[in-house]
């Protein structure tokens, strides 16, 4: 059974000779403050995260929580009362 490609896999710069290329000159370049693993492109020198092109890049919500509201949505509950997705994205009214 073939393996996915992974986030770190391959660079995603266009512009890079090793753009999309599996077996590229990655290596691991430490985490952001919110932990995610960030990768360095030792051909073109770009840096990247694991999380590029998703739904989870650069936001400062936890992907658990994000999830959870996803989750909450597809099974027909309205934004207004997924209280996950409110819970940490506004203060409490007093
Ligand atoms: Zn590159």
């Amino acid at each position: 059974m073939a393996e996915l490609a992974q986030a770190g896999d391959f660079c995603p710069n266009p512009a890079c000779s090793d753009y999309e290329r599996l077996g590229g000159k990655i290596i691991r370049h430490g985490r952001t403050r919110a932990g995610v693993q960030r990768f360095k492109c030792l051909s073109c020198g770009r840096t990247f995260t694991a999380t590029l092109g998703t739904i989870f890049y650069r936001r400062l919500t936890a992907e658990a929580e994000i999830l959870e509201c996803l989750a909450l949505l597809a099974e027909g509950s309205r934004i207004s009362s997924a209280s996950c997705c409110t819970a940490s994205a506004a203060p409490s009214a007093p």
